[in-house]
């Protein structure tokens, strides 16, 4: 039986566990930018799913990547090997000048397994005594919902009564070089940061912060972990966010566009020698690195550099972000980004930003709202101008509403 766009929200609620509130708007078509709910109305989509989407919805070359080896092989596990694993770590590492690679699924299980990876490369390899590695953490991070993880949130939605946690993790404030330095000890193995927090409200740090961290991390034999899960593969307008300060991470985390939104692909990257640590039958997953994953993620990395996106993610975001802060209201604190990673903050009195997304729908494009008072517009890296435009002339009226 068919059910209509109410009857499929109100199946929803009652079987599902209530763990989103999604706005009111059931999609069941992509194209691009665009995406259609079962109306038959179109919207611009300025989430693109968390940036998981950068290649834009449906796009052909990946598509076609997916169904040709959705026919051929799909899933062998890794206690044999296939064609396409291989070629992916080629291609993954001469495109992110890293040396190894650890193939998994979804961003969270990247983090867990970059975790594993540097506690033990602190016992082999920086001979910390067992059992005392140590890792920092940002406040306000996001990089995932697992047990582990949200114990070192300082999300109280996140993280009350998901407990108890794994000990060994210590927070300190985001964008605070120093703060970092005076928590590293002797046991302290990896820094694990968002070169810009996404989840937070595209916060980005000072000038000069990644270096310094950089820096901090090489004098202490510390790993240098960027979760570049949101902010990499071209959202930033640089391929990982990292270039903007040229550094380079030990440890990169990517996921998310990674497959241009078709299948759950991530991955570690590892520019030094943190992922040699990890031995047959230490570590693993059924279904990391298998060749359909390999595959799409090979299409879609190919087309995120063929067709110029991280490029357009730079010049398009900075007319979006003019754009942006052209339209005045008292109620706006303040308008930043980088690349297509925009927000728009409201001060408190505003009343939230869900209002607003509510009405941005309501003039076809779909944005979410990050915690309580931010905005953030993040659409595919293929827009064009003309399409910005087009945003702004709707945003500019819902943004000066009162
Ligand atoms: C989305 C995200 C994750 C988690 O990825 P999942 O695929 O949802 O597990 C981790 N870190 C960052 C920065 C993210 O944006």
């Amino acid at each position: 039986m068919e059910l209509n766009p109410k009857q499929l929200v109100a199946v929803e609620a009652e079987l599902g566990a209530h763990n989103y509130k999604p706005l009111d708007v059931v999609l069941s078509r992509g194209e691009g930018i665009w995406v259609w709910d079962a109306d038959g109305k179109r919207y611009m989509d300025c989430l693109s799913a968390y940036s998981a989407v950068n290649q834009g919805h449906c796009h052909p070359k990946i598509r076609e990547a997916l169904i040709e080896q959705s026919g051929r092989l799909a899933l062998t596990s890794r206690a044999f090997h296939n064609d396409q694993l291989a070629l992916f770590y080629q291609e993954v590492c001469e495109l992110t000048n890293s040396h190894k690679v650890l193939p998994m699924n979804s961003g969270a299980e990247a983090v867990e397994s970059a975790i594993k990876a540097v506690r033990k490369w602190g016992y082999e390899v920086k001979r910390v005594p067992d059992n005392q590695a140590e890792i920092i953490v940002c406040s306000d991070n996001f990089h995932g919902r697992t047990i582990t993880i949200v114990g070192f949130s300082t999300d109280p939605a996140a993280r009350n009564h998901f407990g108890p946690f794994a000990p060994g993790f210590k927070v300190v404030p985001f964008g605070d070089a120093e703060a970092l330095e005076a928590a590293i000890t002797p046991t302290t193995v990896g820094f694990l940061v968002e070169p810009i927090q996404g989840e937070a409200g595209v916060i980005i740090p000072p000038d000069g912060y990644l270096k310094q961290v950089r820096e901090i991390c090489s004098r202490e034999n510390v790993v240098l972990i960027l979760d570049e899960i949101q902010t990499g593969l071209g959202r930033t307008g640089k391929l990982l966010a990292e270039e903007h300060e040229e550094i380079e991470a030990d440890l990169t985390l990517v996921g998310k566009a990674l497959s241009g939104g078709f299948y759950p692909v991530s991955a570690v990257l590892s520019n030094s020698e943190v992922l040699g640590v990890l031995k047959p039958g230490q570590h693993g997953s059924t279904f990391g690195g298998n060749p359909m994953a390999c595959a799409v993620a090979r299409a879609a990395l190919r087309v995120l550099i063929e067709e110029g996106m991280i490029e357009n993610a730079e010049k398009m975001g900075d007319h979006f972000l003019d754009g942006l802060k052209s339209i005045r209201n008292n109620l706006v604190k303040e308008v930043r980004g980088r690349g297509l990673m925009l927000a728009v903050e409201f001060h408190r009195e505003a009343g939230g930003a869900r209002q607003y997304c509510e009405a941005l729908r309501e003039s076809g494009i779909l944005c979410k709202e990050t915690h309580v008072d931010t905005i953030r517009f993040a659409p595919p890296l293929i827009i064009d101008k003309d399409q910005i435009d087009w945003a702004l002339e709707r945003i500019a009226p819902v943004l000066r509403m009162q």
